[in-house]
């Protein structure tokens, strides 16, 4: 028997924690875990009931949201720590990171041999937007599930797109983070291009500043660049991992030179150290050693 107000949330970091607390505003019952688990307690004062495992957390629910950094950790979670097996069979499970497409289909496989519906839903959107409640959700899944996942859409985003089968929404989550790794790092490169010659950056980002060729985004990321501190909205280590997961989705179908060349960057920053940070540190690998 599942309580039909009851969403469980895996994983409560950068994004799925602004989540919880925006469920728990709109009145859901939200059951909160996470590996380290000061991040699900962090969440008690918006009324989220941190448990102790995967399997507490969703029992019980009726809506089961994974928001784990990459694949392997929710496969880990889901399958191995036993949490799709503690599933009621009326209960769906909203798969809400970015786990590209092959791991999608094996989820997919996975919660079909249980009997439980799943949703792919990756979202548009970063810390701030997540925080917000203004979340793009990317849904596909399902018809039968609409009616117990809308809800819930409601409270993280501002809009929900339904585009067909399952794994329709991790496909154009690819192709949308193959457009912001490469402009991240096209940004971080002519911010580098205009250290190195001598031009002040700001110059830069003011005359792109609602030109034809400009976008907000530079506006957000730019000043991350020129400071050099890069709290995270989107940690590099995550871009890196899509990078990665367009390229291998892609295959030999396209010839993603730009992806390659931004993973190529984006790598090169997680050497130096720059993992943890936000994505806009990817500008790093541009710049003249320091040492
Ligand atoms: P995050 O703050 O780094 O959170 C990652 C979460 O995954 C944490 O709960 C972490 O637990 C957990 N985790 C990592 N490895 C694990 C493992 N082996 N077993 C169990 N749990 C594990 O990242 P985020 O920004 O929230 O991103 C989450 C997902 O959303 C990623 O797929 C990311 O690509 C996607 N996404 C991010 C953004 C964004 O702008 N941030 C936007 C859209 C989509 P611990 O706290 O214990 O480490």
């Amino acid at each position: 028997m599942t309580d039909q107000n009851a969403v469980a949330v895996l994983g409560t970091g950068i994004m799925g924690g602004a989540m919880a607390r925006n469920l728990a505003a709109d009145g859901f019952e939200v059951r909160a875990w996470n590996r380290d688990g000061s991040k699900a307690e962090a969440l008690t004062d918006a009324g989220v009931i941190a448990k102790d495992s995967p399997a507490e957390a969703v029992d019980g629910a009726d809506v089961v949201v994974t928001m784990l950094a990459d694949g392997a950790a929710t496969r880990s979670v889901m399958d191995e720590q036993g949490a799709l097996a503690a599933m009621d069979p009326r209960a769906a499970w909203v798969q809400t990171a970015t786990v590209g497409i092959a791991a999608t289909e094996e989820f997919e496989g996975l919660a079909g041999g249980c009997g439980i519906g799943f949703v792919d839903a990756p979202v548009l959107g970063t810390k701030k937007p997540a925080e917000d409640g203004e979340l793009v959700v990317l849904a596909s899944g399902r018809e039968e599930c609409r009616g117990k996942v809308d809800p819930v859409f409601d409270a993280i985003g501002k809009k929900t797109l339904w585009l067909g089968d399952a794994g329709q929404g991790s496909r154009l989550k690819l192709v949308l983070n193959s457009w912001i790794v490469n402009l991240t790092a096209a940004l971080g490169e002519a911010v580098a291009t205009a250290e190195a010659l001598g031009v002040d950056p700001e110059a830069f980002i003011d005359t792109i500043d609602g030109a034809p060729m400009g976008t907000p985004y530079a506006n957000v990321k730019a000043p991350l660049m020129l400071s050099g501190s890069y709290e995270p909205s989107f940690p590099l280590e995550l871009a890196t991992k899509d990078a990665r997961l367009v390229l291998d989705a892609v295959g030999d179908a396209a010839d993603l030179r730009l992806v390659r060349a931004a993973l190529e960057a984006n790598e090169a920053a997680v050497e130096l150290g720059y993992g943890e940070d936000d994505m806009a540190a990817v500008a790093e690998a541009a710049r003249p050693s320091r040492d």
